[in-house]
């Protein structure tokens, strides 16, 4: 090891180490100094084993979980980014925090989420050995810019890339990184027979509906959720591809899918989770594991972290979720929609730095459909514009109710008791969680004391 990488790497565990004395968790702050003293960081250290990437605009953290608590299953030694901290420089910390002085690396397989736009960064200094690509959507503008950008540059890293790439057949961002190495051999698809609740009609506002190789509108047979669907170029057949993994027989009511003729029982209800758990089933299909650990998995872990978490607060029923873009929003909302009887919505909107300070995104979240949504809390530092947005849309302006401030916001939001829904963006997930935790202690202590 050169002398620069040996300094490297004993300042970097000196940080760890004292930010731990300090009694303070490592996260993101050694790895942002160590980028800044030495751009080529990564290179210090030593990572023998396979790494697994798993990238896109949504879901990374979702997959990455399942994918970590299976090949943990197996006994095997895993380190992953399960918190997300997906940049370059989260990345260096999790690798100071696990390697030794010398900088090595020691467990069985790396696990990562890693940001679209730093794929092709870390990879450039680690090797790579199987990616999983599972959609491109627009997602917070500000800082990663169009989304056509960012597919180009995970599409010329992939050009030389001979490891193996998991991809979404059904989305045509996606599918068209298929092409980037003609040489590649080691392609798999996924992909979702058409399911009861897919539409003719885009039902919300996508991208991607011109053929990335000779511009030629798609057409589709239907759509899934926003531009994911089953589609083909009529001009060059793009979109003709056998995938690796269909999952079929999508019954979201029971809810359970079925792969290579094997039902599988699932935890949630929503086609954005199954496109979840196939690219996960193609994942570890890679590595054979043993389908009993997968029936395991799809059937009773949770990622929780506001990713589709269930709460049973004070008799209500809660489902919260994480939603950074409108394709997020409108997933949970279909899943709501779906869902029979009346219900309550609680949307908590945040606009800082990490959540992009534009939140016009919202103007293309579909609030059109409303099914038996009883009253609506607004919440976080936008608070009121998400109230106008939805009032926009045609929703009773009665039954928005206001409540910048979270610990209000829930007071309000769990008066009545029934079954009912949370979205909140980026910076207001974990806010939004805490405080749903905080109002259960204060009803429970209420209960205990009178
Ligand atoms: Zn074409």
């Amino acid at each position: 090891m050169s002398i620069k990488n040996t300094l490297t790497i004993w300042f970097g565990k000196f940080m760890v180490k004292a930010l731990h004395l300090l009694g303070r968790d490592a996260g993101n702050a050694p790895g942002l100094i160590l980028w800044e003293m030495n751009k080529d960081c990564l290179k210090a250290f030593k990572v023998d084993c396979p790494i697994i990437a798993v990238t896109g605009t949504n879901g990374k953290t979702s997959v990455t979980n399942y994918l970590n608590h299976i090949f943990e299953s197996t006994g095997k030694k895993i380190i992953t980014n399960k918190q997300g901290n997906n940049l370059d420089t989260g990345i260096t910390s999790l690798l100071l925090q696990n390697c030794d002085m010398k900088g090595r690396v020691k467990a069985d397989y790396l696990v990562l989420e890693i940001d679209e736009s730093h794929v092709p960064v870390i990879f450039s200094k680690m090797k790579l050995e199987t990616l999983v690509l599972l959609n491109f959507f627009r997602d917070q503008l500000d800082r990663n810019g169009e989304v056509e950008t960012l597919i180009l540059k995970v599409k010329k890293f992939l050009e030389t890339f001979e490891g193996n790439v998991v991809l979404n057949a059904d989305d045509p961002n996606v599918s068209r990184l298929g092409l980037a190495n003609p040489k590649n051999k080691n392609i798999f698809y996924f992909s979702v027979e058409k399911y009861a609740g897919a539409t003719e009609k885009p039902y919300e506002v996508g991208e991607g509906k011109f053929c990335p190789r000779c511009g030629e509108e798609l057409k589709y047979d239907y759509y899934q959720y926003s531009h994911v669907g089953k589609f083909r170029c009529p001009k060059c057949g793009f979109g003709d591809v056998k995938p690796y993994v269909t999952a079929k027989n999508v019954k979201l009511d029971v809810p359970s899918i079925e792969f290579e003729g094997e039902e599988y029982k699932i935890s949630h209800n929503s086609i954005y989770y199954v496109y979840n758990l196939s690219a996960v089933y193609a994942a570890a299909s890679l590595y054979n594991f043993d389908k009993k650990v997968l029936h395991e998995t799809f059937e009773k872990f949770e990622v929780n972290n506001g990713r589709l978490e269930k709460f049973n607060v004070d008799g209500s029923s809660l489902l919260v979720n994480l939603a950074k873009n409108p394709v997020g929003a409108n997933m949970t909302l279909r899943v709501m929609n779906e869902h029979k009887g009346e219900k309550e919505l609680l949307f908590v909107l945040n606009d800082n730095l990490a959540d992009g300070h534009d939140v016009s995104w919202i103007w293309d979240i579909n609030f059109s459909v409303f099914n038996d949504v009883t009253r609506v809390v607004t919440s976080g530092t936008r608070a009121y514009d998400i109230a106008i947005r939805i009032k926009c849309s045609g929703y009773d302006p009665d039954k928005i109710v206001v409540k910048p401030e979270l610990d209000d916001a829930m007071a309000e939001f769990f008066k009545n008791k029934g079954d009912k829904y949370a979205i909140a963006n980026y910076t207001a997930i974990q806010p939004t969680r805490a405080a749903i935790k905080r109002y259960k202690a204060k009803v429970k202590e209420g209960r205990e004391n009178g």
